[in-house]
């Protein structure tokens, strides 16, 4: 097996291992780390991965990527985080469910907490505690998450209880759905934090980053055998995992005689902070026949404007939308494919986040956007138009899907009809459409308002015709055990006090 070393995507630091870069979660100057090269599978290899059940798939990908763990470890961690019935409740792991019109969703959300981050976040404890030991560190980790909803969430699920680690979820006191907002405060484990946040979840997620870069507090949790790492898609941790399941949804469209083995398929991607669909990426560089990559924004299109004209501009309104997870106007793992597309330049790559640091925006040379387009469609979904997709889905195909899946889906029909590109798609499917159950049923044309939030449940099965995921349903019989809210600017101290070193 070759050594895989990673690099960081401004160019600052010396090559480390996997679980080096695992264990830190960002580079020391900023960045984020990437592997030096990206493994290739030659057609006959992916004729041979395309049998594989989920796990051995997964095992077999991870190990390219993450050379110094050992295989067989990797295949205990994988069995553990993608167990059958325990974590996932579906057979497959990620199943899916056909569209008319050469249409398939990726179903992403049948694990513990309903989104598509259980993939990554079911496996990152394994990752990092195992990183810990590779490196002979004996730090009780921190985990420090900003999340839009789902992440926080699906952090809390893998980590709680897993020793040597402790959990700091901050979210957005508005923007996350009910269902997000019971999921988390009602988080149970020994060493889980939840804190809600006075702003939207870009000055959570800028909090955070701040923490991260405050060398003054570093050194007091390194005086406390603290250290803190990431569990957002900015750690390869959680992005490694995600390019395994493009190739298995491929090898379901195989299986299901949707396509020939070598048959180009597209791939349309609801995002927000672009580790999902980069992780896509990653799968199509590896070998995986993919065509166009579909990137599909809500009415925060800060990426779409991207795409099209090579100028990202964070300067515009912040919107919350009923996709709440996409409500981001800062799409950390952009940076990764900018380092791809940049050629290695990584002086680019960082003179790009320092203008988009200070002055919100920047503007890649024409080269690098034209080599983007090529690659990539972007496109948004207005309010209305995720609604009114929720609707034709259900009314044409009889799917139940939920608000981002609807921006994926409309999307990607705005793509066919400007491209008349035919090529079957993947869609991933990022939420259970049971997490944002009013903005569904109100999109259904149901009464929503003022009705209790498990009747609403309830009503939601009825249309489904599949079952309330069960980690839901509990919801209503669990106390509220975290209840601190703080201002944005508070986030540190706030840390400092949970991990007892004020
Ligand atoms: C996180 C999330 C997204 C966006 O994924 P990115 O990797 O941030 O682009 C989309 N849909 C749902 C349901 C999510 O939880």
């Amino acid at each position: 097996m070759i050594q895989m070393d990673y690099v960081s995507t401004r160019g600052g630091v010396e090559a480390i291992k996997a679980s080096e870069a695992i264990r830190l979660g960002i580079a020391g100057d900023g960045g984020l780390f990437t592997p030096q090269e990206i493994p290739q599978y030659s057609p006959q290899e992916l004729q041979v991965l395309f049998r594989y059940n989920y796990h051995d798939l997964a095992t077999q990908i991870l190990s390219r990527f993450l050379s110094d763990y050992d295989s067989s470890d990797l295949q205990k961690m994988v069995r553990a985080a993608y167990f059958y019935p325990d974590k996932f409740d579906d057979p497959e792991v990620t199943p899916i469910r056909i569209l008319s019109g050469k249409r398939y969703l990726l179903d992403l959300w049948h694990g513990p907490t309903c989104a598509f981050k259980d993939l990554a976040l079911q496996l990152l404890p394994h990752l990092m505690t195992k990183a810990s030991q590779l490196v002979n560190d004996h730090n009780e980790i921190v985990i420090l998450v900003a999340t839009s909803g789902d992440t926080g969430k699906a952090a809390l699920e893998g980590f709680k209880n897993v020793p040597g680690t402790q959990i700091v979820v901050f979210f957005p006191e508005q923007g996350v759905s009910e269902i997000q907002r019971l999921q988390m405060v009602t988080q149970e484990g020994n060493n889980t934090h939840v804190v809600s946040v006075h702003g939207n979840f870009d000055d959570a997620q800028s909090g955070v980053k701040q923490i991260f870069g405050d060398q003054g507090l570093a050194e007091k949790l390194s005086q406390n055998n603290l250290a803190f790492s990431s569990a957002n898609s900015i750690n390869w941790g959680r992005l490694a995992p995600q390019i395994v399941y493009y190739f298995y949804g491929y090898s379901l469209l195989c299986r299901k005689g949707a396509i020939q083995t070598g048959d180009k398929v597209n791939i349309a991607v609801p995002t927000g902070n672009f580790g999902n669909i980069l992780a896509a990426y990653i799968a199509k560089r590896m070998g995986l026949p993919v065509h166009k990559l579909i990137c599909a924004s809500n009415a925060n299109n800060v990426l779409t404007d991207f795409i099209k004209s090579g100028c990202y501009d964070r300067n515009r309104k912040f919107y919350t939308t009923i996709s709440p997870s996409m409500d981001i106007l800062i799409s950390s793992n952009l940076e990764r494919l900018l380092y791809y597309f940049s050629e290695g330049e990584s002086q680019w790559v960082k003179d790009w986040m320092n203008q988009l640091k200070v002055s919100g925006c920047y503007q890649v040379n024409g080269l690098t956007a034209e080599k983007i387009k090529q690659q990539f469609y972007g496109g948004y979904a207005s309010e209305a138009q995720t609604i009114a997709q929720i609707r034709k889905v259900y009314q044409e195909d009889q799917a139940i899907i939920d608000p981002h899946t609807a921006v994926g889906i409309e999307v990607y029909d705005q793509y066919r009809k400007e491209s008349g590109d035919l090529t079957p798609v993947l869609i991933a499917s990022t939420a259970s459409p049971f997490k944002f159950n009013s903005s569904v049923l109100g999109a259904l044309g149901e009464q929503v308002t003022g009705v209790n939030e498990f009747l609403l449940l309830e009503k939601l099965e009825k249309k489904a015709g599949f079952k309330i995921p069960a980690s839901l349903a509990e919801l209503a019989g669990k106390a509220v055990r975290h209840r601190e809210v703080c201002q944005k600017e508070e986030m540190g101290a706030v840390v400092e006090k949970i991990l007892g070193i004020k």
